[in-house]
């Protein structure tokens, strides 16, 4: 408890947090807004458009936590997948092996790639999901804090984290009002995160707020002008039309919605890291990795072991960030003394459920869950 209070603050103030009710209630030193803890996770998101529905993740959690005690890892990943109305047998079964599979298979990133975010002790993973990418560090004996909009994903988190010997440290929260105070985070991963993001300018003003001077910060992404169908949905050509057509055109074609996912290119994403934030780095076009490829149908894998041929020339990196699947930026933050960001309008708490708190605002609507946290990072490159 000691820890969770020094590591958060409050997403809206980002004052001091202080225990209410043990293992139950937080509150805001500084605003006074109340936060409740879910299955022992502290819930500090706020209420602003998000891929999550708040009451039905809350409810998902506590019966998750409550159903799997005792359970081994795998018997409580599997719960979440079956719980999905859409997902076949054999899909439950794949998702469920790639998961618990993920922390070994992200080791060769976390000492590549990786190694000056997910080797720091205290580093932060935005949208950590499953804790697949905590669960790594901790096979280094490196302990992160996670956060996550999804506190169903963080009960699988603590549990992923212990299974691999670390110390877990999670709150849910929105990637645009991190509960971390400014310039405190030695490192900082948010991989696969900012495609989801309702507001794209926000989460990155926030990174950069939080990040101590000289931390490094690591990105990844799926490239919205990329040749190979969009990840998501398994469509062809999303990116390549103007943003506000995006989403019926995926409704046209696949049925599926898509709300909340908003793919960048690199130039758009080096446009707005520029505007908004003090990080100075560089951009990778990742290889596929092998083990991928060997998931793939034969004429797939033949294009794909094409493209990681191309991807080690140097002189054609250039085009290739043009058309690659995904892409990933790894940067340090300048110390800058301006540090302190321009205003930005305030948020309020998502609302309590049992309606007890005369300052809970009313309720926003959330749709229904749309990102998919234990897909990536885990069958990303290397
Ligand atoms: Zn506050």
């Amino acid at each position: 408890m000691v820890d969770l209070l020094t590591v958060w603050c409050c997403p809206i103030c980002r004052g001091r947090l202080a225990v209410e009710a043990r293992d139950t209630r937080l509150a805001c030193v500084r605003c006074g807004t109340p936060f409740e803890m879910f299955a022992g996770i502290p819930d500090l998101r706020v209420a602003r458009p998000s891929w999550v529905n708040v009451d039905t993740d809350r409810e998902a959690a506590l019966r998750l936590e409550r159903d799997t005690r005792g359970m081994a890892l795998e018997s409580v990943v599997r719960r979440v997948f079956s719980n999905q109305e859409h997902r076949t047998d054999a899909e439950v079964d794949y998702r469920v092996r790639q998961v618990v599979a993920s922390p070994a298979r992200l080791r060769r990133q976390v000492h590549g790639w990786l190694r000056d975010v997910a080797l720091i002790p205290g580093y932060v993973d935005l949208g950590c999901g499953p804790g697949l990418l905590l669960a790594a560090s901790a096979d280094d004996g490196v302990s992160g804090i996670g956060i996550d909009a999804s506190l169903e994903w963080l009960v699988v988190a603590r549990r992923m984290i212990e299974a691999h010997g670390g110390r877990a440290t999670l709150c849910a929260a929105l990637c645009e009002a991190l509960p971390i105070p400014d310039a405190s985070a030695p490192a900082i991963a948010s991989l696969d995160v900012i495609e989801h993001c309702g507001d794209q300018r926000r989460h990155l003003r926030e990174i950069d707020r939080i990040a101590a001077p000289g931390s490094s910060f690591a990105l990844a992404t799926p490239n919205r002008f990329s040749v190979s169908a969009e990840p998501h949905v398994g469509v062809w050509g999303v990116g390549w039309l103007p943003a506000r057509w995006q989403e019926r055109y995926v409704r046209m074609r696949s049925g599926k919605p898509y709300e909340y996912v908003r793919l960048l290119s690199v130039p758009g994403l080096k446009r707005l890291m520029k505007r908004e934030t003090h990080f100075d780095g560089r951009f990778i076009v990742p290889r596929i990795a092998d083990e991928e490829i060997a998931l793939f149908a034969e004429r797939r894998a033949k294009i794909a072991r094409a493209y990681n041929r191309v991807a080690e020339l140097r002189m054609l990196r250039w085009p290739l960030f043009a058309i690659a699947p995904f892409f990933r930026f790894i940067g340090v933050r300048r110390g800058d003394a301006s540090r302190r960001a321009a205003p930005m309008p305030a948020d309020v708490a998502v609302p309590l459920r049992r309606g007890d708190d005369a300052r809970a605002p009313q309720r926003t609507p959330v749709p229904s869950p749309r990102r998919d946290p234990a897909q990536p990072p885990a069958p990303r490159g290397d």
